[in-house]
């Protein structure tokens, strides 16, 4: 096998990512032909992948347009969706056009907060409470070190969650629009090193797991992480009946029997239908953090009548988006937010409020495919 290991693992130039890709080749015995061909510069990518032989393509499609009246996403969207699975896209857009027909849908951001829990250890309860009281007399001096490392981070609270011989601080911090995860993890750090060096305490952690990045939480649950957002549509009976084949009623069963009592009883964070299928189309397709569909799993569903028509809302306590850095910038991800408006500065409560009507779209699709027996008949139609 050809040597890569003189290629440089990031700062790469187009010509290491053939030679890696070949030396790939020459190693597996598989053709990577497809997986050479595509459209970006290599260079553009250095920041997001080591050891970079190539690219997988997804295919991208729209579902829309919808009409999204929030404090931040106003009027009319085609929203990208990039997926491998037959029938969502076509099912989240049935979603929009039904909502559509309802006057559209409503959101709102409520929380915007990004998290990071390091873990110390302490000696004794009496030190993890000194500690802590340190912490709470000295938020200036962990603001001012958390200032040194970014100038769109800002320290918004830090929460001690004292175990043992174990102390948590639950940091939270605003972080522009960017996702937040790496400035959150850095300005920490800093933070950490303050603390360790006035109070004696030893951090064993950056992250001792009570963030809670790309877990399913309850503590992001009840607290939220990234933005908290809520969006809601209603549907008029007649639209129910004539566009989704289903009732009012129905719907309003199918959600009381399989999203509310179903996830209670096998123990489900969140409340929904496929909420994780929405949320990792836009993710991928935007230049989000694939992982983090696990925060966007635990969205929970509520379905009303309403004067006889279906009122239905999506609480989504954990978003964790951006519109700068991470993949954003990325080409075909840049373009992807570009459809929606939503690429760089000033726009990540926007993206959060779109994530939250696509969810909104596609749970009341799918659970309309239920109330009315269609689920298998669409994928069989569409997804085989
Ligand atoms: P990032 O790309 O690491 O940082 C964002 C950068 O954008 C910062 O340098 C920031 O500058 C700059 N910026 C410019 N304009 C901004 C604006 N309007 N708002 C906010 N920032 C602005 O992105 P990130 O969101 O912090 O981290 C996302 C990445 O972290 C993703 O690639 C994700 O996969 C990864 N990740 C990391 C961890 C971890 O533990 N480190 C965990 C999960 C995911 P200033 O900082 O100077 O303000």
């Amino acid at each position: 096998m050809a040597d890569p290991s003189g290629l440089k693992l990031r700062g790469y130039s187009h010509s290491d990512v053939d030679a890696r890709r070949a030396a790939a080749e020459e190693f597996s015995g598989a053709s990577l032909e497809y997986v050479s061909k595509f459209c970006f510069k290599s260079e553009s990518a250095s920041k997001n992948i080591e050891n970079m032989i190539g690219a997988t393509q997804i295919p991208l499609g729209y579902a829309g347009p919808v009409t999204i009246e929030g404090e931040y996403a106003k009027g009319r969207f085609l929203v990208p969706l990039a997926t491998t699975e037959g029938a969502l896209v076509a099912s989240i857009s049935r979603g929009m056009s039904v909502a559509e027909s309802g006057g559209g849908i409503r959101a709102r951001v409520f929380r915007d907060a990004m998290t990071r829990a390091p873990v110390f250890k302490v000696k004794d309860l009496a030190h993890s409470a000194e500690v802590i009281d340190w912490v709470e007399n000295n938020m200036d001096l962990l603001e001012k070190a958390v200032s040194e490392t970014t100038s769109h981070g800002k320290l918004l609270e830090i929460e001690p969650y004292p175990n043992g011989r174990s102390l948590y601080l639950r940091f939270a911090f605003s972080t522009g629009d960017a996702m937040g995860m790496n400035m959150a993890t850095i300005a920490t750090e800093a933070a950490c090193r303050e603390i360790e060096k006035h109070t004696g305490a030893q951090m064993v952690s950056v992250s001792g797991n009570m963030c809670s990045d790309k877990k399913p939480a309850a503590i992001n649950v009840i607290k939220g992480r990234g933005k908290t957002v809520v969006a809601e549509a209603l549907i008029p009976k007649k639209i129910v009946e004539e566009r989704l084949h289903a009732t009012v009623d129905s719907i309003i069963e199918i959600n009381y029997r399989k999203n509310l009592m179903g996830s209670s009883l096998s123990g489900t964070l969140g409340a929904n239908a496929h909420a994780a299928n929405m949320a990792a189309a836009v993710y991928i397709a935007t230049g989000q953090d694939p992982a983090q569909v696990v925060g966007a799993s635990m969205t929970f569903v509520s379905c009303e009548d309403v004067d006889g028509d279906l009122y239905i809302s999506v609480r989504m306590p954990v978003v964790e988006v951006g519109t700068v850095g991470g993949g954003t910038s990325l080409p075909c991800q840049a373009e992807a937010l570009k459809m929606i408006d939503c690429l760089g500065a000033g726009k990540a409560k926007k993206l959060a409020e779109i994530v939250a009507s696509t969810i909104l779209a596609g749970e009341l699709s799918t659970l309309a495919a239920q109330a009315a027996g269609h689920l298998g008949s669409a994928h069989s139609a569409l997804g085989r």
